[in-house]
């Protein structure tokens, strides 16, 4: 049992690996995105705040973020946890070490998947995913089989982000660059940081990641 962070830039490809790391490992998922992709839908004036804010790129203020954190986090469960876009700021880091301890639970390792620019905006920008049950998908890379049908679940749910477009994605970047990748240093200093190369094909990342999760 581990838990984890998957760190890196908007398209380095987190979501992907932390829902092999499901399938595989019977690891718990938490996406911070996630959660606030629904909190969006949900209607409240806290989701419309939340989706002017994420549609134009910038973070949501780390009280919410945490919130919704907590909330999921309860005792040990299944394989572990994998932090997937959490933490995003040093606060959120230092809110997340405080409520692991609470409950008894440590850090094994932060997993940061290295990319360049370039590659994050043709991956962004062609992206698309099952609404159903969070499959990814890209226009040139990993169409699916079945245009408009989910190769994995066959909903016809297929979406795209608001936020996965070049102007959001310009913020995104520097979002990234400014507020969460300071965590790189940080946890590089607590001896937790292990780095893959998330330019490499899916299955060759996957193993990267298995072989730091083996080691804790
Ligand atoms: P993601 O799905 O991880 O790319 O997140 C999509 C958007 O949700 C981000 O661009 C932010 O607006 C917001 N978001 C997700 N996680 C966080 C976080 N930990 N802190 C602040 N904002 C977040």
């Amino acid at each position: 049992m581990a838990n984890i962070i998957l760190l890196g830039p908007p398209g380095a490809g987190k979501g992907t690996q932390a829902k092999r790391l499901v399938d595989e490992r019977a690891m718990v998922q938490l996406s911070t995105g996630d959660m606030l992709r629904e909190a969006k839908t949900s209607g409240t004036e806290m989701g419309r705040r939340v989706a002017e804010v994420m549609d134009k790129g910038q973070l949501v203020t780390d009280e919410i973020v945490i919130g919704l954190i907590e909330e999921k986090l309860t005792g040990a469960q299944g394989g572990g946890f994998i932090f997937d876009g959490f933490p995003r700021t040093l606060p959120q880091a230092d809110a997340l070490s405080a409520l692991l301890a609470r409950k008894g639970q440590a850090l094994d390792a932060v997993i940061e998947m290295q990319v360049d620019d370039d590659a994050l905006v043709a991956r962004i920008t062609g992206r698309y995913t099952c609404g159903n049950c969070g499959e990814v998908y890209h226009d040139q890379t990993r169409p699916s089989k079945v245009a408009g049908t989910c190769d994995a679940c066959g909903s016809h749910d297929l979406r795209r982000r608001a936020d996965d477009n070049e102007l959001a994605l310009k913020t995104r970047l520097m979002e990234y660059y400014k507020k969460t990748s300071p965590l790189i240093g940080y946890y590089y200093a607590k001896g937790e940081l292990s780095t893959v190369n998330g330019l490499a094909e899916m299955d060759a990342v996957a193993a990267e990641i298995a072989k730091v999760l083996d080691k804790t």
